[in-house]
């Protein structure tokens, strides 16, 4: 490690877990990384709080070993996401430490205070200039670009460049290292730079350049309960709240797979270890449906696992995301992905209690609501200067303790998103996959996604709000028969439950192990729905209770085995038709 000029230096005179105070001379920033020296290692850290020559300083690794008199060397960096062609496939620490290169290094067990530089440095890329000599830059814009995979990377101004910088050379096309040089440029004062094809940008600011601008498109999961019911806009945020072995993971990782966007970031932040050696080991074989492409080849994974340091869980969240608004920058629709935020929120817990700052709800750090609404607020469209829109689609898992939704994290997240869907330990104890319970759920983006399906369905979004009455209803006739029973339950009644219990049977519940199953595409979502929904229209003339539960019971599993051999054939319209006959039938009684 080099030691810069203008680095402050100081010495550790208290350390309380992996808190350090550290007495240091000169000037310092708030947030400016530091390194502990610990014999010929040294440890990341970052300034959290200043005060009379005292900086307090969170420790990224674990402090054992560290010792009154340990020096501190502070630099004027803050803590930073290095940006530039390959991040697509990586797989990260919070710190962005690129995790197999670690392993590589250091052995299967992460030793501390190795830092390697995210991106390699030995991988060269054809670069393609597309800004001229002479030209006026601004942050942002594009100076040339390199293929990244199927997608074209944007080497753009970096965006720690607030001026106006006149082009004075250009690299021309050809094969560069990320540290070679691919344009200069002055400044307004005539001093001159270099840029290269990495950048580097402080994770917790929001990095965005262009307008904001609303929400206009659909983001389709494949997922029935969410596409129809509770939908997703591009550029929106929702939260997936739920028990623990609800499902919250399994539904991350099929988002991951099946969302309609160009780019997922994947965050792992502070769940065990097991589960996220399971993914990585998982992902890099899955085949993304859309483009029958590994699905490595649109992914970028950051891990913190339970078993590594707290502290870099914080970084984990805000990593992800400044990766997330980089691409967009370029003009992608991108969908990140933090399971959990709950894991966050502890880490800032633990932190806030080391710093004897007076305790919210729950002992959770006052600000804990301003943060979870900063960290959402970085989800939107962007309209770019150069034209064109880039958006972040942006999900939480929430992992209250017991499934209670009462609790600071879950209250947090749902006053800031767009959409909650909700699991219940219900629906997973009785299997009912994806555990998103319709009864709790909501999303504020059902209008916008009805305009784009009015067209193709008339009348959707009231059919889709009258389905929603109707799961409504059948839960309160399902709670009544329980105290009633049966035959205390009039059979209207009777038949508006068994209505319920169908449309969730065939339509909200899909298990995601199954191929066949996982995945639906909209065509069939409207098809679908809309055979169910003409059901739902029909008057039935039943004899007794016991013919109307016979009817649904087989009319149920008809559809749901018609639906499957139709997917699993691709003969879909032909089934479809069948489909439609086999509303028709006589009970066998
Ligand atoms: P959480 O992250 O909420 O703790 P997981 O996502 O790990 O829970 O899910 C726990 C288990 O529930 C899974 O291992 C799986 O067996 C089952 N499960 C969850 N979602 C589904 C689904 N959509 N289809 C089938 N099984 C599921
Ligand atoms: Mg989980």
């Amino acid at each position: 490690m080099t030691t810069g000029v203008d680095e402050v230096k100081g010495t550790v005179v208290r350390a309380f877990g992996n808190l350090l105070q550290v007495a240091f001379e000169g000037s310092l920033r708030q947030g400016a990384v530091g390194y502990v020296r610990l014999g010929d290692i040294e440890l990341k850290s970052e300034v959290i709080e200043i005060a009379g020559g005292i900086a307090k300083l969170q420790v990224y690794e674990q402090t054992h070993d560290i010792r009154l008199g340990s020096p501190v060397r502070f630099t004027q960096r803050l803590l930073e996401a290095e940006l530039g062609p390959g991040l697509l496939g990586g797989i990260f620490d919070g710190l962005q430490s690129p995790l197999e290169e670690v392993a590589q290094v250091s052995g299967v067990f992460m030793e501390r205070g190795v830092y390697l530089p995210p991106l390699s440095r030995t991988e060269r890329w054809e670069y393609v200039p597309v800004a001229h000599v002479g030209s006026l830059m601004h942050r942002g814009e594009t100076l040339g670009t390199t293929q990244e995979g199927r997608f074209t990377h944007r080497i753009m101004v970096p965006f720690d460049c607030y001026g106006t910088y006149k082009l004075t050379w250009v690299a021309s096309t050809g094969l560069y290292g990320l540290d070679d040089p691919i344009a200069k440029a002055t400044d307004s004062e005539g001093r001159e730079l270099t840029w290269t094809m990495v950048q580097r940008w402080p994770v917790k600011m929001a990095l965005q350049e262009g307008m904001r601008v609303k929400v206009e498109e659909v983001m389709s999961t494949g997922l029935r309960i969410i596409d129809t019911q509770f939908p997703i806009a591009r550029g929106g945020s929702f939260c997936t709240p739920g028990p623990f072995g609800a499902g919250k993971t399994v539904l991350q990782h099929h988002l991951a797979k099946y969302s309609d966007v160009d780019i997922v970031i994947v965050v792992a932040c502070g769940e065990r270890a097991g589960e996220v050696v399971e993914m990585l080991r998982e992902f890099p074989h899955l085949i993304d449906p859309h483009t029958n492409e590994p699905l490595s080849t649109r992914t970028v994974i950051i891990c913190n696992t339970s078993s590594m340091p707290v502290a870099a869980r914080e970084a984990s969240i805000y990593m992800g995301i400044t990766i997330a608004e980089y691409y967009r920058q370029m003009g992608y629709s991108v969908l990140a992905l933090a399971d959990s935020t709950s894991r966050w929120a502890q880490a800032l817990r633990e932190m806030s209690g080391r710093l004897e700052e007076i305790p919210g709800e729950e002992a959770f750090p006052a600000y804990l609501a301003s943060r979870i609404a900063a960290f959402y607020e970085r989800c939107g469209v962007i309209e770019l200067r150069g034209g064109g829109r880039g958006s972040i689609t942006l999900c939480g898992a929430v992992s209250p303790a017991g499934g209670n939704f009462e609790e600071p994290v879950t209250q947090a997240t749902l006053a800031v998103v767009g959409a909650f869907l909700g699991l219940s330990r219900a629906r997973s104890d009785s299997r009912r996959y994806p555990a998103v319970d319709p009864l709790i759920s909501w999303s504020k983006y059902i209008d916008l996604a009805g305009r784009h399906l009015e067209s193709k369905v008339e009348g959707w979004s009231g059919m889709v709000r009258r389905v929603q009455k109707l799961l409504i209803d059948a839960d309160e006739i399902r709670r009544r028969m329980e105290v009633v029973g049966e035959e205390g339950t009039p059979i209207n009644d009777l038949v508006v439950y068994l209505k319920g219990e169908m449309f969730d049977f065939v339509y909200l519940q899909q298990n995601a192990f199954d191929p066949q199953d996982a995945y639906c595409p909209m065509e069939r979502q409207l098809e679908l729905f809309r055979l169910l929904y003409s059901i739902f229209e029909t008057p039935f003339e039943f004899a007794d209770r016991d013919e109307a539960r016979s009817y649904f019971l087989e009319l149920q599993s008809r559809l749901k085995n018609m639906n499957y051999l139709a997917f699993k054939s691709g003969e879909y319209e032909q089934a479809m038709k069948q489909l439609e006959q086999t509303v028709h039938f006589e009970v066998a009684s």
